[in-house]
């Protein structure tokens, strides 16, 4: 299920239907995978002895999976293969939004919340696949120019995936809102974009003269652009999350 299709696409299941701000939500494939293929990273979520921990990681997202992955000695790795319940969650911040009052400061975002079971890719070939994506997600056409992996990377390297499945995405780009009346305080009110950009290359000293840095996919970051449901709503006086 990758096609957007028409009319609203209703939540997959009770637990990933946005209850705060609802036309916010969205679970339609192509803006959930939009805002996957965004992001570099993510923050895997899952409990070990009733603790709940939450691990920033890189991620990548091959047709109906997400993926991680990391050193095989990794707790996080170890104690969330084999079914383990997560969750994972992964955003854009898109704007500062200022408003008059302290209480309707708030940002513009892209995010989504995966609800799923983690399982470790175990086949060699599917894991060489899935490292394969990784870079490529990033770097498109690197993988190939590089020196390709040795068994003891490869074993060395636990490659996790959950299915994108019980997913939802919430979109806030409405910019800034002020109680009625409050238009007139005087003070400035709007919204600071914010957009992830890349720095020059530094190149090591190996590299040799007129060797030229990969360029970073145009995919991350994304844009603001994505569909929503910007509308005008009713103000109430309630935090605008
Ligand atoms: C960068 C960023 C900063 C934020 N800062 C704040 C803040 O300071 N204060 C604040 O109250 N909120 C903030 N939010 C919004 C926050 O993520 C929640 O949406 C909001 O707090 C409502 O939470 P809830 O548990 O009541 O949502 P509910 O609507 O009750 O959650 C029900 C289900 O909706 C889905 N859902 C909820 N939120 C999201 C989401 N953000 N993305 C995808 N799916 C979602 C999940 O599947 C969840 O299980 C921020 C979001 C982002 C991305």
């Amino acid at each position: 299920m990758s096609e957007r299709t028409a009319g609203p696409v209703p939540p997959p299941s009770e637990r990933v239907r946005v209850r705060r701000k609802p036309e916010r939500g969205h679970y339609d494939r192509a803006t959930i995978d939009a805002i996957l293929d965004a992001s570099i990273v993510g923050s895997v979520g899952y409990v070990i002895d009733g603790q709940p921990y939450v691990t920033p990681t890189a991620i990548w997202r091959t047709g109906d999976r997400l993926f991680w992955h990391g050193s095989s000695a990794s707790r996080m790795l170890r104690r969330t293969k084999g079914g383990v319940p997560v969750c994972v969650s992964v955003f854009q911040l898109d704007a500062l939004v200022l408003a008059r009052s302290g209480f309707n400061h708030s940002v513009d975002y892209r995010s989504v919340i995966l609800l799923g079971q983690a399982w470790e890719v175990e086949d060699e070939a599917e894991k060489l696949a899935a490292l394969r994506a990784f870079v490529e997600h990033l770097y498109p056409g690197r993988w190939d120019e590089l020196r390709p992996p040795t068994r003891q990377e490869l074993k060395a390297t636990t490659v996790l995936w959950m299915e994108i499945a019980e997913a939802s995405a919430k979109i806030r780009d409405v910019g800034a809102h002020d109680e009625p009346g409050d238009e007139s305080w005087p003070t400035w009110a709007g919204s600071i974009p914010v957009a992830l950009t890349f720095g020059a290359p530094v190149p090591d000293p190996f590299v040799p003269p007129g060797l030229e840095a990969p360029a970073v996919s145009p995919a991350i970051g994304g844009s603001p652009g994505l569909p929503s449901a910007r509308q005008v709503v009713p103000r109430l006086a309630e935090e605008d999350w």
